[in-house]
Formats: structure tokens, C-alpha cells, sequence
């Protein structure tokens, strides 16, 4: 039986392990393991809400083992560190509890077709003092991370010296831009949970971008309409600026300005992780990606695949495939297609990237964003409500791959029960 290991249960990952231990998992036709360095699995495009506090992962986030056991296909908690490639084996590094103690040694898994999905991190193209002093938007530990210090900065309006929380953010991309409005929507919440005295002047968000315009990738209209929202929303968006340094105070532009923070994100751009970089000598590019061919196997070794954010997929005009979640769930879809028809042993199918637009959600405050269809030439930009239904329908249509229709309509139930039974914002 064909033993199938995804390491990596994001975006991508998760759904491709979904799909193929529904389709051969359950029927033993194979034998499909999904690798994961955490226990459970929240979709990363909400990790700002979690930053914000507006989302609970305590209660979003799904158990890998709980949906393993549903879906025909193993977990294993480790995190990846090595492939053996002449042995078809992975390694898994030394599992160790929260006080370093060792849980579980070094360890192998065996495989005959290997998926990469392991996501991207931020990269900080090793500016001075951001390691140290920023905080990273990965994962929903380092989210959590800011969550609790921004609720302590809250604490300590007006109790001591503190007059004004400030958090400047680096990076006016997606994650930039939906964390600023989010964090302006969680004071309004806040406020009304025992913090009567914080108002929306105690906040200072200053969104920091080296580029001239905030969202780059997104058409002109769309950046212009979302810097207004901020704008009056009161952010500090200050395009055209660069960060040298980040310290304790704040960041240190090129032109010597101190731009003062008490927290600081930094989501200036991602990479793959390093220990990627030429990973058991298959070709990677300057940010750690692994270079795939058109049917996603990497260009060196065809029993090794690659999906979402940590491939490099190259675009029929000379680009690459953006690093984002619509991609994951597109690779996930041909990976598994590719998979069924090696073992079928048939012919396998190149990937055709279809971009269907980018939506920016600036939390309740507004969505805007392009749509791309067969039936427009070029993009419309859309805004409002719809922006916001089909910016919501993204993460719906990763649940649909995940859970199927009747689940996730249930689950989309409960979320509205919730929004009755539970505080807005997650206060703890
Ligand atoms: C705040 C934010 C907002 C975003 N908004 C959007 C959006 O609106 N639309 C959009 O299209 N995209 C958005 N993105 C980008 C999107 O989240 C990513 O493109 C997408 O999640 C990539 O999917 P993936 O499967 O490649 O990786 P991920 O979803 O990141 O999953 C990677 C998985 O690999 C695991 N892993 C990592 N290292 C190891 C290891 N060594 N061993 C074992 N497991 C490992 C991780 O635990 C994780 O579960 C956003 C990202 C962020 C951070």
C-alpha cells in the first residue's frame, strides 16, 4: 500500500490529507500521515482577529487527531527536520514538553510520495534589533502572545505613567492592513468590558511601508480606498518609509526617526522557513521555497511535492504563484488528483493558477477588495457587504473542503449562537 506523508496541516496541508484519506484513506488504498509541529489547526488568514482578541482559538481551532480519526488518515505531532531521500524517510526532531523536557526522541517516517506544505514565516531580511523586539504574526501562539500584551497595555492606561497604548506595524500587505482596523474594532469592544475610561484616542496604531502605497499587490483604486478607511479610522499610515532598526522604543526609520511603539508587528513579507534552504540538496530560491514543476512535484526529486506558501511555482508570464490561501487550497486539489493518478498510473495534470481577486477585510469597519472572473475582463472592485460575504465565503469554502456542506453549515450555526452566548472579544 502506497504510503503517503503531508507534512504541514495549514491551509493547504490539511485539506490535501482531508481529501485523500476520504478517497483512499477510508477505502485502504493508502496509507496517508499528516505531520504537524502543533495539536490543532486554525486557518492562518484569521490569525489578526486572534491578535485582536476578536477570535478565540481556544474554540475555532480543530483538532488534528479528532479530524484524523473522521477522515481515513493518521496524525503525527513533529516537527520536520530532515529528509533522507535515498531512504524515502523523514526526521522528526526530538518532541520536548513545554519545560524542555523530552517527550519523545529523534524519529523516522517512512514514505513513498512526500508533500511539503509547511507555510511561510515572516521575514525580516535580518534588519537590526526585529528579532528581539517583534513579534512575528506565524502562529497562533505568537497571535495569543500579542493579544496578552495589548491587554496589559490596557490595564495600565491611566494606572501608571502609560497615556496612550502605541503599536506600529511594519508592513502594509494584507496582514497589515486587517490587523490596524481589527485592533480600532476590539478597543470599541473592550471599552464596554469594565475599560469605560480607554477611549479611541488612547490608541495609536501607526501602519509603517517602505513602498509607496499601502497594499501593493492590489490594484490602485482598492489601496487608495482602503488608506481613506484607515485614515479615518485614525491610523498613522506612513508610506515610503523605511525601517533600519527596530529597538525597546520603537522603530528607526532611514531618515532618523524615532516612530515610538510600545508593541511591534512586523509582517513586512515572508520566506520559507531556513532550514528549508537546500534541504536535502533540492532546488530552493533566495526565500527558501522549493521549486516545483507544473505538476507541483519539486524539480529534483518527482516523489517530493510542494504546495502553498512555501513552494515556488512559476506563472506562464514570468511570475510565481502568490503566497496565498486560495493557491493552498488550489495546489491542495491537483496534489491529490496527481496522487490518485500515480497510483492508478496514469497520467499526471499541470497546475493552472486562477486568480479569483484579493479581499482586504478592515474588520466591521469595511471590506474592499477585486474580484477576477471568466465573465469580466480584467478585475472589479468591490466593496461593503458584498466584499464582506464573499470575503467570509474564503474561509467557508476551507471549512466546505474540510468538513463537507451539512458540517459547516452546523459549525456557521454555532458561530452565530456564540456571538449570543459569548463576550465579543476574548477578554483573558
Ligand atoms: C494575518 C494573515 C492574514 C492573511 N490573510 C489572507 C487572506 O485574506 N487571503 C489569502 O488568500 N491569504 C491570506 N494570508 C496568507 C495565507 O494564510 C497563507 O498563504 C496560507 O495559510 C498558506 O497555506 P499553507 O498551507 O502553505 O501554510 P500554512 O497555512 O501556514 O500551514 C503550514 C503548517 O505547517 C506547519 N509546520 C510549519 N513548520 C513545520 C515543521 N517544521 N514540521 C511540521 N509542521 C510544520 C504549521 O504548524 C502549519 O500548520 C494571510 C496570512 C496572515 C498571517
Amino acid at each position: 500500500m502506497y504510503k503517503i506523508v503531508i507534512v504541514g496541516g495549514g491551509a493547504g496541508g490539511l485539506e490535501l490529507a482531508t481529501e485523500l484519506g476520504n478517497k483512499l484513506g477510508r477505502k485502504r488504498k493508502a496509507h496517508i500521515t499528516l505531520v504537524d509541529k502543533n495539536r490543532t489547526h486554525l486557518w492562518k488568514p484569521l490569525l489578526h482577529e486572534v491578535a485582536a482578541g476578536s477570535l478565540d482559538d481556544g474554540i475555532d481551532a480543530l483538532s488534528y487527531r479528532a479530524h484524523a480519526k473522521n477522515h481515513g488518515f493518521n496524525f503525527k505531532l513533529g516537527a520536520l527536520a530532515n529528509i533522507d531521500r535515498e531512504n524515502k524517510q523523514i526526521q522528526l526532531a526530538q518532541l520536548n514538553d513545554l519545560d524542555g523536557t523530552q517527550i519523545l526522541p529523534e524519529s523516522e517516517v517512512s514514505y513513498d510520495i512526500l508533500v511539503m506544505a509547511l507555510g511561510s514565516v515572516s521575514n525580516d531580511f535580518k534588519t537590526k534589533g526585529v528579532a528581539e523586539h517583534c513579534i512575528f504574526l506565524d502562529s497562533p501562539q505568537q497571535a495569543k502572545k500579542f493579544h496578552n500584551r495589548m491587554l496589559n497595555k490596557y490595564l495600565q492606561l491611566g494606572v501608571q505613567e502609560t497615556k496612550q497604548v502605541s503599536v506600529a506595524i511594519v508592513g502594509a500587505g494584507a496582514t497589515g492592513v486587517e490587523l490596524s482596523a481589527e485592533l480600532y474594532n476590539s478597543l470599541q469592544q473592550v471599552s464596554s468590558y469594565g475599560f469605560e475610561h480607554i477611549k479611541a484616542s488612547d490608541l495609536k496604531v501607526s501602519l509603517v511601508e517602505a513602498g509607496a502605497k499601502i497594499l501593493p499587490a492590489l490594484p490602485e483604486r482598492i489601496s487608495a480606498s482602503a488608506h481613506q478607511e484607515l485614515l479615518k479610522l485614525g491610523v498613522d499610515v506612513r508610506t515610503k518609509t523605511m525601517v533600519i532598526e527596530a529597538t525597546q522604543q520603537g522603530l528607526l526609520t532611514k531618515e532618523g526617526e524615532l516612530i515610538a511603539a510600545d508593541l511591534i508587528v512586523w509582517a513586512a513579507g515572508i520566506k520559507a522557513p531556513d532550514f528549508l534552504k537546500e534541504i536535502a540538496g533540492l532546488e530552493t530560491n533566495q526565500v527558501n521555497q522549493l521549486v516545483v514543476k507544473a505538476s507541483l512535484q519539486t524539480t529534483l526529486d518527482d516523489a517530493i511535492y510542494a504546495i502553498g506558501d512555501c513552494a515556488s511555482c512559476a506563472l506562464p508570464d514570468g511570475g510565481f504563484v502568490p503566497p496565498r490561501a486560495q493557491s493552498a487550497h488550489q495546489m491542495a486539489s491537483l496534489v491529490a488528483k496527481n496522487i490518485i493518478a500515480t497510483i492508478k498510473e496514469k497520467s499526471l495534470v499541470s497546475y493552472k493558477y486562477r486568480d479569483y481577486g484579493s479581499l482586504v477585510s478592515l474588520s466591521n469597519y469595511s471590506t474592499v477588495g477585486s474580484l477576477m472572473g471568466n465573465l469580466m475582463k480584467g478585475s472589479m472592485k468591490i466593496e461593503g457587504r458584498l466584499a464582506r460575504m464573499v470575503y467570509i465565503s474564503l474561509y467557508r469554502m476551507h471549512q466546505v473542503a474540510l468538513h463537507g456542506y451539512f458540517r459547516t453549515a452546523l459549525i456557521s450555526l454555532v458561530e452565530r449562537i456564540n456571538r449570543v452566548l459569548r463576550p465579543r472579544l476574548k477578554l483573558h
